[in-house]
């Protein structure tokens, strides 16, 4: 038990999808300071440069993760950097918020693929090396939509929905072999998918800002926005070989939205 209650990070390899920005910058500084080495995955290639530069062990890797052959080239490329991959936060995601019948077949796929293929592919390019060391970490960054329901986001709801189902059913093909998934589940959370559905809101309603405000922090019983450390705090803890009877869970931060 001691040495489990160790938590020890230290020198482990963590991938996380779209660590340049928002709350998957904030998931990799949480990381890093418990001596994690990074792989940072995401599009944009010069904010990821721009992220890895300000930690002590990262590289980043311009990366589509809806892209299932650069996925697996990519973590090829990761692992040649840092060895086997210990941890993998799919945290990448997008939401493009519409009424249901203005939300076409293609916008469907869209959210699907973005928010539950990209963390299939990554899960699928990281598992050989979790299986193969008995060992491993993986954390969804979901979302409160996908425990609950909200009005004009059923493409993003339902693909956040199916990474928890995913999540829930992978945790017991893999409960025999050291390895835990969980999904993190944050609220409405400080970062551009906020400020983007702030702009919608005032667009669309012809709301002041603080009134596009007030109705996305409405759903937060503590009536405010989730900071992205937060979240990050909620990994970091599911990383730690102590919580290793953690796994198939959601975890919700959410100043009490669900529960
Ligand atoms: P941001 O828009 O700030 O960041 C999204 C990240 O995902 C960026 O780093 C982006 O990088 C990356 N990304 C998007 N699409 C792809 C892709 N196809 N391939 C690789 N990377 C991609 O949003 P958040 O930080 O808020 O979101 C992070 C996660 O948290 C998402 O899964 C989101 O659904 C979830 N979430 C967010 C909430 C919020 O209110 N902010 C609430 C609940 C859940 P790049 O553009 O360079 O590819």
């Amino acid at each position: 038990m001691s040495e489990l209650n160790q938590g020890k990070l230290q020198g482990k390899h963590a991938v996380v999808t779209g660590g340049g920005r928002g709350i998957g910058a904030a998931i990799a500084d949480a990381l890093a300071a418990e001596g994690v080495r990074l792989t940072l995955l995401g599009r944009n290639e010069e904010v990821l440069k721009a992220k890895a530069e300000t930690l002590p062990d990262a590289v980043p890797l311009a990366c589509d993760v809806t892209n299932r052959d650069a996925v697996e080239d990519i973590f090829g490329k990761a692992r040649e950097n840092y060895g086997p991959v210990d941890i993998l936060v799919n945290n990448a995601g997008a939401a493009h918020p519409s009424p249901f019948m203005k939300t076409s077949p293609d916008d469907l796929q869209a959210m699907l693929d973005v928010n539950l293929m990209g963390p299939w592919h990554c899960i699928q390019a990281a598992l050989p090396d979790m299986l193969e060391k008995g060992n491993g970490r993986i954390v969804n960054i979901a979302s409160t939509a996908a425990l609950i329901g909200y009005k004009y986001v059923t493409a993003y709801s339902a693909a956040k929905h199916a990474v928890q189902g995913m999540t829930r059913s992978l945790a017991l093909e893999l409960a025999n072999k050291g390895i835990t998934i969980n999904s993190v589940c944050p609220g409405f959370t400080e970062t551009d998918i906020a400020f983007d559905a702030i702009e919608n809101i005032m667009n669309k309603t012809g709301r002041s800002r603080d009134e596009a405000i007030a109705e996305l922090a409405k759903h937060n019983p503590q009536k405010r926005f989730i900071q992205p450390e937060e979240v990050a705090s909620a990994v970091l803890w599911l990383c730690e070989d102590i919580n290793r009877s953690m796994t198939g869970q959601a975890i919700s931060v959410a100043g009490g939205e669900v529960m």
